[in-house]
């Protein structure tokens, strides 16, 4: 089949391009062909229109949304919609993030426009022995497994891409044109957007956050884990830990990490007291940078961080509270000066 390919840019908080808007424009590259041409979508919140028209794309079609409607799915749908009846040759590939955002707003136009639709994508090929159809793999059963799919039928096809497959390079290039659509007045959604709010440290899945403690067996010897407490607060950082941990009482068992608990994809891990078992490391394969506080230089753990700190944890910890305090005092301090 000869589609043209529609990427949905994610972008991040409407306004600036990351390696996940690279990256998609990588795979959209990879499944376009020679006939074809590549689409972009953006729905933005004040993109510069000097970065818009060096996009390496044929065509871009973008709107302009406030922050707080940006926020929304509905706005997005109701602007896609706007920029896919602009299009001439509405039929190809539509290609998205898996982010939650992005995700919604793909299973809502699929089901709009009865297009098919695949989700979390971590491979995207041409079927070889059928060259018309896109062969495309995803993960499966908590990504244990993967299965590989294909569309159908030549009708508007979905795509959501992982976040995890989606890093890419600064490119750049020169569309025939860049279009601006206007969608307002007249939209409005049956939806406010309010506030964000910060979930608090406790509250939060380690699943879900950014930076995850974990701690194991070496803490149970100690005499307080008061100073673990303090650095989970100040990095909003909720406390899992191993199988061991979990049995000791230390954690609650849903944060147990390994192959018999929860597997982890934070950007940061700092492990206490663990010694870094195949099975808790399968638990932190998808971790972006392992930081390990262990005072045994042989643990295996050392071998899969980024950081490594022998010592006790019980001075460990507190110095690297006093310099992340420190910097964050520095932090301020260099506000008061812009300020002041
Ligand atoms: C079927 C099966 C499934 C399993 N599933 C999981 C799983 O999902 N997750 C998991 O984690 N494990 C799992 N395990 C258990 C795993 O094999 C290990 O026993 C476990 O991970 C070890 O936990 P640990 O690192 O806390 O303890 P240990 O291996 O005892 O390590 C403790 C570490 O703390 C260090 N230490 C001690 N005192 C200090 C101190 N004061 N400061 C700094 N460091 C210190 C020591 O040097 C040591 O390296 C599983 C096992 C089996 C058989």
């Amino acid at each position: 089949m000869e589609s043209n390919v529609f990427c949905y840019l994610p972008v991040k908080n409407g306004l600036s391009f990351t390696k996940e808007t690279w990256g998609m424009i990588e795979w959209a590259k990879k499944i376009r062909t020679e006939k074809t041409k590549m689409i972009a979508i953006i729905v933005h919140t004040g993109i510069q229109s000097d970065e818009l028209k060096r996009l390496p794309f044929d065509e871009v079609y973008h709107v302009k949304l406030d922050i707080k409607k940006w926020k929304i799915a509905d706005y997005h749908i109701q602007a896609f919609r706007k920029i896919r009846a602009t299009i001439s040759d509405q039929k190809g590939i539509y290609l998205f993030s898996s982010h939650p955002l992005y995700h919604e707003i793909a299973v809502r136009a699929s089901t709009r426009y009865e297009g098919s639709i695949i989700t979390n994508a971590i491979e995207v090929t041409w079927d070889k022995t059928e060259a018309s159809s896109l062969l495309v793999k995803r993960e499966i059963y908590k990504e244990k497994a993967h299965e590989f799919v294909t569309f159908l039928d030549e009708k508007q096809q979905y795509l959501t891409l992982e976040n995890s497959i989606l890093y890419g390079t600064e490119q750049y290039g020169k569309p025939n044109f860049v279009q601006e659509i206007d969608i307002e007045p007249h939209i409005l959604s049956p939806i406010q957007f309010l506030l964000e709010e910060q979930v608090d440290w406790k509250e939060l899945k380690i699943t879900e956050a950014r930076v995850v403690i974990g701690i194991g067996r070496g803490v149970n010897n100690g005499n307080t884990i008061d100073s673990i407490l303090q650095l989970a607060e100040i990095l909003n950082a909720p406390i899992g830990g191993s199988k061991v941990a979990d049995e000791l009482g230390l954690i609650p068992r849903e944060k147990r990490i390994g192959a018999s608990g929860s597997t982890i994809d934070s950007d940061i891990y700092i492990a206490i007291g663990i010694s870094g078992s195949s099975q808790h490391l399968e638990g932190i394969k998808g971790v972006k940078h392992v930081i390990a506080i262990n005072n045994d230089p042989s643990a295996a753990i050392f071998q899969r961080c980024d950081i490594g700190i022998v010592g006790d944890y019980e001075e460990v910890v507190p110095r690297l509270i006093e310099s992340l305090q420190a910097e964050r005092q520095g932090e301020v301090n260099v506000k008061h000066l812009h300020i002041g």
